[in-house]
């Protein structure tokens, strides 16, 4: 399929009759992600890190070079504002005296702002940027195994079980307790899918789906009246 010709949207890159622009939420978090992204994941309409740069504007985004490191992440890494994160599934027991818990109360305390680096590509590419890219072994690991399998069936392959970009920020929102950010970012990642789906059959999303609506409803002006909070 291709999303480059006139039909396809500027902004959200899907075909003009499958645009998800109009339930994309502006979310605000006291986190923020730095994608470091792999260099051919950057053309792929599947890529699913995007989608936390379309709701998070205080998203960072570099790309990822196999001989040398970007220097403004280098820069951003060392900026003593922040306490870094590298997210990396890593069950090697070499690493586990890199892996730390992330604990809110702790990460509140400090000050700082909690910033995470996501690997952002396959699963193959993800461990080889991991395992090539030693300017980030300093940094403590968050490696994540929630309970539920990848919900991401845009791509099979080896990388079934890992979780993909987008899900595992929505895992972290969850972990810096921000279950309303994760939620929504987690709803927007469905309506991508569902359009995407849609749009590899070359026809609209037909029925409308829960996350849909609730982006829908979430965007919608306040008028007087309104209940915040109150969307059941
Ligand atoms: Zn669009």
């Amino acid at each position: 399929m291709s999303m480059t010709d006139g039909s396809s949207c500027d902004s959200c890159k899907l075909p003009k009759i499958n645009c998800i622009c109009d339930y994309r939420p502006a979310l605000k978090s006291n986190i923020e992600f730095c994608l470091l992204t792999h260099e051919s994941e950057f053309q792929k309409p599947t890529n699913t890190g995007r989608l936390i740069a379309e709701c998070l504007p205080n998203t960072r985004l570099y790309k990822w070079h196999r001989t040398e490191p970007d220097q403004n992440l280098l820069d951003h890494i060392a900026n003593p504002d922040y306490q870094h994160w590298l997210v990396f599934p890593s069950d090697d027991p070499l690493h586990s005296n890199r892996i730390k818990y992330f604990e809110l109360e702790e990460a509140r305390a400090i000050g700082k702002t909690s910033s995470f680096i996501l690997l952002d590509g396959t699963w193959q590419q993800a461990a080889k940027m991991f395992r090539k890219s030693p300017y980030l072994n300093h940094l403590p690991l968050i490696s994540m195994a929630p309970e539920q399998a990848s919900q991401y069936t845009l791509r099979r392959k080896s990388q079934d079980h890992h979780l993909c970009t987008v899900e595992i920020a929505s895992e972290l929102l969850n972990i810096a307790g921000e279950v309303e950010n994760s939620s929504i970012l987690n709803d927007y990642f469905q309506v991508f899918s569902q359009h995407y789906l849609a749009a590899k059959s070359s026809h609209a999303v037909k029925c409308k789906s829960k996350e849909m609506s609730r982006l829908i409803e979430l965007n919608l002006p306040l008028t007087p009246g309104t209940i915040i909070g109150e969307q059941e």
